[in-house]
């Protein structure tokens, strides 16, 4: 633009970027599962997910890269947390996934890499952006924000009106068993998260959802069901069984006990649905491309 001064477009030059990222690789998986590894401009890599269901298109973005939480059973946090992404760059992602899919994505869940409401700032400002009506003009209902557990920021969102719907990853209903898998756990105790989520609910009248990722013989018994379904029994919240991904390095396998956890639960009058795993040929799970090219690269993040 040279109908602008110089210092005026050194200064945009400065401050704007046209491509935060671009796309380096996309896999798509038998079941039409298709992930994003996208580069920034630091050279850092992050991933996204495309998945495709009957009725509609989900995209499940990322917030950073890396994690700080770093917790066990995840590709997510084994390299270390690197850093938060940029507004733009978590807009982005979705922006280059309807160019190139050239569909309409009408579901939203920051359910990717790193943690969303530890970026929560940059979140909010991603959220304002992807449902503008000049935008991507996401419903707000179709936004989903995934998170450990962060008690305070889970009240700081409820009181935005944003009225966007939240999963909690519990993966374990005890404070004992969590500290075992997540190292969040010993911050935010099970009761102050259910005791969140229960404001939550109550300020938005959005469905919370419970993750609870089933790995063998860790946290899948009878016992686990059973204290899971006490926990929340009266709470009204959905549970969402996952089955684990298994990722390399890690000795985590998947549970083979999912019909029975979720029998215990149902009969407790709990809505409960096992999670259509998508993408598990193309290595779905958060983290584990961007673990794969790290390795490949050597040095690079
Ligand atoms: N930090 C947020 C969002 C990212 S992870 C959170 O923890 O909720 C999104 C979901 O995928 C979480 O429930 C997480 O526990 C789960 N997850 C992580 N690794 C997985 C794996 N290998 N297999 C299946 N689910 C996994």
């Amino acid at each position: 633009m040279t109908n602008i001064s110089k210092m005026d477009r050194s200064k945009l030059r400065d401050i704007f970027t046209f491509n935060s990222l671009n796309i380096d690789e996309v896999h798509v998986g038998k079941d039409k599962t298709e992930k994003y590894l996208f580069k920034l401009s630091d050279g850092n890599y992050i991933e996204s997910v495309v998945m495709n269901y009957e009725n509609r298109i989900s995209a499940c973005l990322s917030t950073q890269v890396g994690c700080k939480f770093a917790c066990r059973f995840c590709a997510s946090g084994k390299g270390g947390f690197v850093r938060h992404l940029t507004v733009g760059e978590i807009v982005e992602q979705l922006y280059h996934i309807v160019c190139r899919s050239k569909r309409k994505v009408k579901n939203i869940v920051f359910m990717g890499i790193g943690e969303p409401l530890d970026n929560y700032d940059n979140l909010i400002d991603a959220i304002d952006i992807l449902t503008h009506f000049k935008t991507f003009n996401i419903g707000k209902r179709k936004i989903t924000v995934s998170t450990i557990g962060i008690t305070d920021k889970i009240l700081k969102l409820a009181a935005t009106q944003l009225n966007v719907k939240l999963a909690v990853s519990l993966h374990a209903p005890t404070d004992a068993l969590r500290r075992k898998i997540m190292s969040a756990a010993s911050k935010y105790t099970v009761d102050s998260i259910i005791d969140a989520c229960i404001k939550y609910r109550e300020r938005t009248k959005k469905r919370v959802t419970i993750e609870y990722l089933l790995i063998d013989g860790v946290n899948d018994n009878d016992a686990n069901a059973y204290k899971l379904a006490k926990l929340i029994k009266h709470s009204g919240f959905y549970v969402n069984l996952i089955p684990y991904n298994e990722i390399p390095n890690c000795s985590f396998k998947t549970s083979v006990r999912t019909i029975a956890f979720k029998n215990i639960l149902r009969d407790y009058g709990i809505t409960v649905e096992i999670r259509n795993s998508k993408g598990d040929d193309i290595e779905g799970a958060c983290g584990q491309l961007r673990i794969g090219k790290i390795k490949d690269n050597g040095s690079k993040k």
